[in-house]
């Protein structure tokens, strides 16, 4: 196996037949800092987790997926954290589609009065439920680079005006199925991200990860309150508990975050797995 690149939360691997084999770590990342501290059995509930979603999507686009099943030489703890996909051409834009305005969302929203040049009505706040979901497409920045917004004119310029269309329709329809599905179990999908890629034959196959806590912004449906920071799903106590006196944490100095006592790491994974078992229907072993 050849290791190729380690992202935040991914590595990935060259396999002797040209697949790929994604391996996901159990860190957490905070305020744009990755955690020193592990969530254990993270990495293994976020790839179910998108293992879930792709067969539920099965029908609106293809998937990455070849086997869950472990490649010769890799370490049996990799076992449910690990999937062999195939390498695709990676589209160079990351697709994001929001049903909510929040984050960097609603920072443009105040200044144009849009989001990546959609327009938006007047008077909408924080944890706002838009009209209907709209494509907010960013780039693809490099490590330590932040995704900056791109309009859909810009979208074109990069993979011309047809693939731009399928890219808007596929993120939309990929949000609006997670999003009604979400809904029935008690969660608001505030916003996701997908990764796509060109198959060797030429088509748009669905990639990475998709609809997990990492992807997304799954806020708890009963606590939802616009005009406010919602509590989010998964990592609330990982950011409550580091903003508070006991972490001790002087964010503004730019110091790197404090570890997380076990009490939070226990909720946190908690979380996780809840996450899982409310969206899949399933026990997580
Ligand atoms: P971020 O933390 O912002 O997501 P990242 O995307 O670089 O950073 P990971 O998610 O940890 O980090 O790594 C996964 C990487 O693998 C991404 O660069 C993604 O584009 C790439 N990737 C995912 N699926 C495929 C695939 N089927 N073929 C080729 N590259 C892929
Ligand atoms: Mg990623």
């Amino acid at each position: 196996m050849k290791h190729l690149h380690s992202g935040k939360v991914r590595d990935l691997y060259e396999l002797p037949g040209g697949e790929l084999l994604m391996v996901a770590r159990d860190t957490v990342s905070a305020y744009d800092f990755v955690l020193d501290t592990l969530i254990p059995d993270k990495g293994r509930i976020l790839t179910q987790l998108s293992l879930w979603w792709f067969e539920q999507l099965a029908d609106v686009l293809p998937n990455h997926v070849i086997t869950t099943e472990l490649p010769e030489g890799a370490p049996a703890e990799w076992a449910g954290r690990a999937v062999v996909v195939r390498r695709l051409d990676m589209v160079p834009v990351e697709c994001v589609a929001r049903g909510y305005l929040t984050g960097s969302g609603l920072k443009d929203y105040a200044s144009t009065g849009a989001v990546c040049g959609v327009p938006l009505p007047e008077g909408l706040v924080d944890g706002s439920r838009l009209p209907e979901p709209i494509f907010t497409p960013t780039t693809k920045a490099a490590v330590g680079d932040h995704d900056e917004p791109m309009t859909f004119a810009e979208v074109r310029a990069t993979v011309g005006d047809d693939v731009a269309e399928r890219l808007r329709g596929l993120t939309v329809e990929v949000y609006r199925r997670g999003a009604e599905l979400a809904a029935e179990r008690g969660i608001i999908v505030a916003d996701t991200k997908i990764e796509l890629g060109w198959s060797p034959e030429g088509g748009l196959v669905l990639a990475d990860e998709v609809l997990t806590p990492d992807s997304s912004r799954f806020w708890p449906a009963d606590r939802w309150t616009p005009g406010r920071s919602q509590p989010s799903f998964d990592k609330q106590f990982v950011r409550d508990w580091l903003v508070s006196p006991e972490a001790g944490w002087d964010r503004a100095a730019g110091d790197p975050p404090p570890p997380l006592p076990p009490e939070i790491v226990d909720r946190t994974r908690a979380k996780y797995v809840e996450a899982y078992e409310r969206l899949t229907g399933r026990a997580f072993v």
